[in-house]
């Protein structure tokens, strides 16, 4: 197959460079095909638009290629070896060119825009969201788009404070942490799962109404808060209380859009490698199990694309500034290079793309497939995928 993408100063681009190693790996690893420009997905034959629906599942806090695509890291995420990326379109040059904080990148991937609001701050994305995207232009319903967000920090990324776009134009925002503590009143045996920031431990905003929460989990979820509480105890982590969340979102509500923030692997940044590497496995599962609650739920299956990919990567152990897998502060190549998995509805399965593309393509291609425009993004629709 012909290869046509970007094909000036390769040799001295670093980011290119690991995105090539990385194409390597996964052809050798995954068997995945050389895909280019030319090949091209098939939206237009596969679902009609008004019936498509995008589950977005960000690869929570950013894990490097030697502790998952490097031959010495594919152990670490065996369901993305051998499940999805097999069945994905991969791209292996998602360049991330704004600030490395989790809460401000992950509003970056929601708006298009690189988003420069303080990371530990309750502060809405400045420019629109692709859920006031898509529920203005659609005319969705509020039930329509919703967030799934792993700490109290992010619960304004539903909204921007665009004036474009009214007030309750957005997503909902479900934490799953703050309804488990409302739920179990901060109960020492949960403690756990409810760990709220691996960064900041001084910064968790105080969020009220607790009561307004528990009504959510009864008429939403269709939980009780004696289930709630009972299930939660056989959880192990954050990341698994959201995903149990996710899936009674998608079977109670099933909202055409629905955005996981996961963010285990953050836990990076107390300094245990072992932790760091459980996060990396645990994560990898749990994006499984969205994969396969996808197929397994009738509103799901054969009419939505999921992506997966990181907020952004973690530091490389050559730089100086750094500490290597435990933060993101030194904004290397490493830390910037990240990669994303499409698969599911009107996707081309086994192929692996290494053009460079930025984290802002995400919303503005989210919009061509499902029907509307991302007029303030900065990125540009991802042609492979169309
Ligand atoms: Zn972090």
């Amino acid at each position: 197959m012909r290869e046509i993408s970007s094909r000036t100063h390769r040799s001295d681009n670093p980011s290119y460079t690991l995105a090539r190693t990385r194409r390597d790996f996964l052809r050798t690893a995954a068997g995945l095909t050389l895909g280019s420009a030319l090949c091209r997905s098939s939206w237009a034959n596969a679902v009609a638009p008004s019936k498509r629906k995008v589950v977005v599942v960000t690869f929570g806090g950013g894990a490097r290629d030697q502790e998952t695509f490097a031959p010495e890291g594919q152990e670490n995420v065996p369901h993305l070896m051998r499940e999805l990326i097999p069945q994905s379109a991969f791209f292996t040059q998602v360049v991330n060119r704004g600030i490395l904080g989790h809460y401000v990148a992950t509003a970056s991937l929601a708006t298009g825009v690189y988003e420069t609001i303080n990371n530990f701050a309750s502060l809405p994305p400045q420019s629109p969201t692709v859920f006031e995207y898509f529920r203005k232009n659609l005319k969705r319903p509020s039930s329509d788009a919703w967030v799934v967000a792993p700490s109290n920090g992010f619960n304004r990324i539903g909204e921007s404070s665009h004036r474009s776009f009214g007030p309750g134009t957005g997503a909902r925002v479900i934490l799953p942490k703050h309804l488990l503590s409302a739920a179990t009143s901060g109960n020492a045996d949960y403690q756990h799962l409810l760990r709220d920031n691996y960064e900041t431990p001084y910064y968790s905003p105080e969020l009220e109404g607790n009561e307004f929460l528990l009504q959510q989990l009864e008429n939403i979820l269709k939980l009780s808060v004696d289930d709630f509480k009972t299930h939660a105890q056989t959880l192990s982590s954050p990341d698994e209380l959201s995903l149990y969340i996710a899936r009674q979102l998608m079977r109670q509500v099933a909202p055409s859009l629905l955005w996981i923030t996961m963010h285990d692997i953050d836990v990076a940044h107390a300094g245990a490698y072992s932790l760091y590497i459980e996060g990396i496995r645990r994560t990898d599962r749990l994006c499984s199990e969205v994969w396969k609650t996808i197929q397994s739920e009738p509103e799901y299956s054969g009419k939505t694309t999921l992506f997966i990919l990181p907020d952004f990567g973690r530091d490389s152990d050559e730089d100086a500034g750094g500490n290597g897998f435990q933060h993101h502060r030194t904004g290397d190549v490493l830390s910037r290079t990240t990669w994303m998995l499409v698969a599911g509805a009107g996707i081309r399965e086994g192929v692996v793309f290494d053009r460079a593309m930025e984290s802002t393509d995400l919303v503005p291609t989210i919009g061509a497939m499902l029907g509307f425009s991302a007029s303030f993004a900065q990125g540009k629709p991802v042609q492979e995928l169309m």
